[in-house]
């Protein structure tokens, strides 16, 4: 219980930093120096106000000198991936599978929110995240299984890229989402890999139904992929066997109708 929370905690202040990578990272500002200040009035943030969460809520969501809005963003990653980390501490087979899950869930919290940001995915994130999910499947003895998954999420993406955009004569799906498909491969092996990526393609139809219902996008208008993706294979991650169970349960009840 203890290792579980003190995790927990890390995990804010490692949600923390991936704010920081979500801001500056896109537009290449460097993720060190200066340190965390208001966009707006420059202000430095002291030590207290750095807290995650709280930090915000004790500034009840504004600036201190300006008094300018901080996105309730912030808390929010701070939040999940503080959650993430204790639901990793707490799940994982072994100290490896733990780095398994927090190196998964950290990474695509940051792409989540840089794609819907920028509608980019930025390889210093995915390449070497891919990598790390390919040598920690070697030492967990799960390397074919993921290297064809990562290869295989990459094959499939790839086809759905060149087709898509010879049938839409425009690009239907950015090369990032691709190598997202690959990391996620590596790191969930063949079967929750597709449980997720099956997953994104679910919830990404759903949302661009309800957006251009909503009159919020046309058909033309690009959404952003990589969220979805990003959102499936977490899903996957943490409930793919009971996503699994699901769905097993829906096709069956289909061909008893
Ligand atoms: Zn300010």
């Amino acid at each position: 219980m203890i290792p579980a929370v003190f995790f927990g905690v890390l995990g804010l202040t490692i949600g923390s930093f991936l704010n920081v990578v979500i801001r500056r990272l896109p537009i290449g500002e460097s993720l060190v120096w200066p340190g965390s200040h208001c966009p707006e009035c420059g202000r430095k943030l002291g030590v207290l106000e750095l807290v995650p969460v709280l930090g915000y809520i004790g500034l009840r969501g504004k600036c201190a000198g300006c008094g300018v809005r901080i996105s309730p963003r912030y808390p929010v990653v701070e939040a999940a991936t503080g959650a993430g980390f204790y639901w990793a501490a707490v799940n994982a087979a072994g100290p490896l599978d733990f780095v398994n899950s927090i190196l998964l869930l950290s990474g695509l919290t940051a792409i989540f929110f840089i794609d819907l940001d920028h509608g980019i995915i930025p390889d210093v994130i995915s390449l070497p995240l891919t990598a790390a999910g390919l040598a920690l499947g070697a030492v967990m003895g799960a390397f074919p299984d993921r290297a064809i998954a990562a290869a295989g999420g990459f094959a499939v993406f790839w086809s759905i890229r060149f087709i898509g955009t010879l049938l839409a004569k425009e690009e239907a799906m950015g090369f990032g989402d691709v190598k997202l498909a690959a990391m996620i491969g590596a790191f969930l092996g063949i079967r929750m890999a597709a449980t997720g990526l099956f997953l994104g393609f679910l919830i990404g139809g759903i949302m661009a139904v309800w957006l251009m219902a909503a009159k919020r996008r046309g058909a033309k208008d690009p959404i952003p992929f990589g969220p979805m993706m990003a959102a499936g294979g977490a899903i996957a991650l943490i409930k793919g066997l009971a996503v699994l169970d699901l769905y097993a349960m829906c096709v069956a009840r289909i061909w008893s109708l």
